[in-house]
């Protein structure tokens, strides 16, 4: 569904007719923006389908797996007809479908790249999990396949619809706690054996391409600017049959223009979720910070400590991501976690396995 069809979009297919307000008239409200879910497994099916029921301009209309029983599953319990359920094998015919607008690749990270593009070349807007690919070079392929297509992109940064996560950069930009000096920003989980993520032709790397890179993005989201250097350390216990192929631990300091710095930490093998935002007058503090539900915000400011609390929000995350690109198509305009903002982390990531290796502060070029 190319940008320009928002005639469609506003009256085709599907479109629902509510009452105007008007005695005796009915207009017809705009369709809600078509979701295809690329890959079944643990995040789209357990997080991301069931939040199309709380989603005011998003639905779930069509279904690509590689599994008959799952797309035999998920159809019967979404709705979905057989004629909108794909393999990997007929992906393509995407193309042919107009109540596709969208494509949401929430496959293992290498494959991101690949059907990303192919979802774009069917003319179809792109929704893409993170990490956006597993390298600097493929993010720029999907972000130049989106641009000839015509085609929107955005990267799955749940956190940025996230009431807490919102509050902390706004109060961070205004600094309310004073001009921040120091981030502090810690992920990671003890990772269970036997998965892709620790398989790099799959993952493209380890605790930082999965789960560190929640370190990374809220660095850049809290301190509001681009790093310009990083100093990274990398330790990983060789011997551990998790670790043949990818990272464990890392922790990388960030320094940004302004002088802030950020040091981060990554963890196959530790528990962590938090982040701390450092001022002249206090702290905003996060714990957890970045999980599905749960945030906790605690704020030190001239030297008294409060929690902060917000009240229930309508919209959880998962629906808030899914509405704002299907409002960035219905309004034409750039998601706010555009293919430039994944782009952006993954110059880091290259930036910290650089210098991990290379023992070595490494520039970061924008
Ligand atoms: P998962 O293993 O549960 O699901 C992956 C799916 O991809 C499975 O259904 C699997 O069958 C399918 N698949 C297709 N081709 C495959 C291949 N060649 N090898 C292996 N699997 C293949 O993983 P997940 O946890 O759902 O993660 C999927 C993506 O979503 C990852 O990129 C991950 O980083 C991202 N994710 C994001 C969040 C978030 O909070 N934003 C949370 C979890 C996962």
């Amino acid at each position: 569904m190319l940008i320009g069809s928002r005639r469609e979009i506003l009256g085709g297919i599907g479109a629902l007719a509510i009452g105007s307000g008007v005695p005796g008239r009915a207009v017809a409200a705009p369709r809600k923006i078509g979701y295809a879910i690329v890959g079944l497994g643990s995040y789209a099916t357990r997080q991301i389908m069931p939040n199309f029921a709380g989603c005011e301009h998003a639905r779930l209309v069509a279904l690509v797996s590689g599994t008959p029983a799952k797309l035999e599953q998920y159809g019967a319990e979404y709705g979905i007809p057989a004629t909108h359920r794909y393999s990997y094998a007929n992906y393509d015919r995407i193309r042919d479908n107009s109540d596709i607008d969208v494509v949401y690749v929430v496959l293992p990270n290498s494959l991101h790249a690949e059907y990303s593009i192919r979802a774009a070349r069917a003319g179809k807007h792109v929704m893409c999990e993170k990490p956006m690919a597993i390298s600097v070079a493929e993010c720029e392929a999907m972000i130049a396949a989106c641009r000839e297509a015509g085609t929107k992109l955005m990267i799955g940064y749940r956190s940025r619809f996230e009431p807490y996560n919102r509050l902390a950069i706004d109060l961070a930009r205004r600094a309310h706690v004073g001009p921040t000096r120091f981030i502090t920003a810690e992920h990671g989980f003890p990772i269970k054996p036997g998965q892709w993520r620790l398989d790099r032709p799959l993952s493209g790397g380890g605790s930082m391409m999965d789960i560190g890179i929640y370190s990374l993005n809220a660095a850049r989201y809290l301190a509001g600017e681009e790093p310009v250097e990083v100093t990274a350390v990398e330790t990983t216990d060789r011997s551990d049959p998790r670790f043949k192929t990818v990272e464990d631990r890392l922790s990388f300091v960030l320094r940004f223009p302004s002088g802030i710095q950020a040091t981060c930490l990554s963890s196959y093998s530790s528990a962590h979720n938090s982040y701390r935002v450092i001022g002249t007058q206090g702290w905003i503090d996060m714990e957890p910070a970045t999980p599905y539900e749960g945030q906790s915000m605690r704020i030190r400011k001239d030297g008294v400590v409060a929690p902060r609390t917000l009240p229930a929000s309508p919209k959880n995350q998962f629906a808030g991501q899914l509405d704002h690109l299907a409002e960035c198509i219905i309004g034409n305009t750039t998601p706010i976690v555009s293919g430039a903002e994944g782009l952006a982390d993954l110059r880091v990531i290259e930036a910290i396995y650089r210098s991990a290796s290379e023992h070595r502060a490494v520039t970061i070029n924008a």
